[in-house]
């Protein structure tokens, strides 16, 4: 494909970035897009027959859209159908727009033929229609998240994205929503939950040994941790002991008793539920040895 052809990729996609009226978000058919990719990335096709995809685009929807009160089959209906007139989508039989009943009768949609086709043969430029489309539409706090619940990898958003350089190792995109899905949803270190609607918010998947040096996307080498727990982790200033037992650096400093909240977790003992593995001993040295910082507040 031509630098061209590429640039003409993305043209068409970029349309869809400009659907916000008066301050207002329509991020449906962005969503849909974004699932199609997702499916495109993972299995090599974008094919979503409506039998699979009503119930998944409807979570979507609910969880990253604003408040409605349409239905969550209509509200689905609507970019599954009306993302046709934008050229980029196309459905195997002619159905008339937002009516759900004849999209049950087995319809599937899927993006335009050669926009797949241009897309499978370049991850990189899927990974960057992806990031631009997230990033037009949600915050930075967020778009991580979107990226999650399509299967997308949220490194995406760091410009280092999957395929970018020639041989390096390619991340799975279903390893951040595997790992939280293991952990029960909860931070494996102080236990919040939070979620809004049905997806998690504030938890993410964290690597004991970094994928950037060498971790592998592997259950054993993941933590679902906090938003804070997952920073304090990755700087050095939480760890674990040969016992899987939360430790603190002394480096570790708070003066407020929310900060000082974290010494808590000192000695706690991860509990990961029944058939999830726990970090693996050598990622766990492996941290211990490159990331943690200092020595441990004593017991
Ligand atoms: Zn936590």
């Amino acid at each position: 494909m031509t630098a061209a052809d590429a640039e003409q990729v993305l043209e068409r996609l970029s349309s869809l970035r400009q659907h916000q009226q008066d301050g207002r978000r329509s991020p449906h058919k962005p969503l849909l897009v974004l699932l199609a990719l997702g499916r495109l990335a993972a299995r090599g096709s974008s094919a979503l027959p409506w039998s699979e995809t009503e119930e998944e685009l409807a979570d979507l929807l609910r969880d990253f859209g604003p408040t409605s009160r349409t239905s969550r089959a209509q509200s689905a209906a609507y970019p599954f159908t009306r993302l046709r007139a934008d050229g980029v989508w196309t459905l195997d039989r002619d159905v008339p727009m937002d009516n759900v009943g004849p999209l049950r009768d087995g319809v599937t949609g899927r993006l335009e033929a050669s926009l797949e086709t241009a897309l499978r043969a370049r991850p990189d430029l899927l990974g960057t229609v992806a990031r631009g489309l997230v990033e037009s539409h949600f915050p930075g706090t967020v778009a991580p998240d979107v990226l999650v619940a399509v299967g997308l990898d949220p490194e995406l958003l760091e410009g280092r994205s999957t395929g970018a350089a020639p041989g390096a190792r390619r991340r799975s995109g279903a390893w951040p929503a595997r790992v939280i899905e293991a952990w029960d949803r909860q931070c494996a270190f102080c236990g919040f939950d939070g979620a809004a609607g049905g997806a998690v918010v504030g938890i993410e998947a964290a690597h004991v040994r970094w994928f950037t040096l060498g971790g592998p996307d592997d259950l054993d080498n993941g933590l679902a941790l906090c938003s804070l727990h997952h920073k304090l982790f990755d700087r050095g200033m939480l760890g674990l002991d040969d016992d899987l037992a939360v430790v603190v650096s002394r480096r570790f400093s708070a003066r407020t008793p929310q900060g000082r909240a974290v010494y808590d977790l000192h000695g706690r003992p991860l509990r990961p539920r029944p058939g999830t593995p726990p970090p693996a001993e050598r990622h766990v040295l492996w941290h211990r040895e490159q990331v943690f910082q200092g020595m441990a507040l004593a017991g």
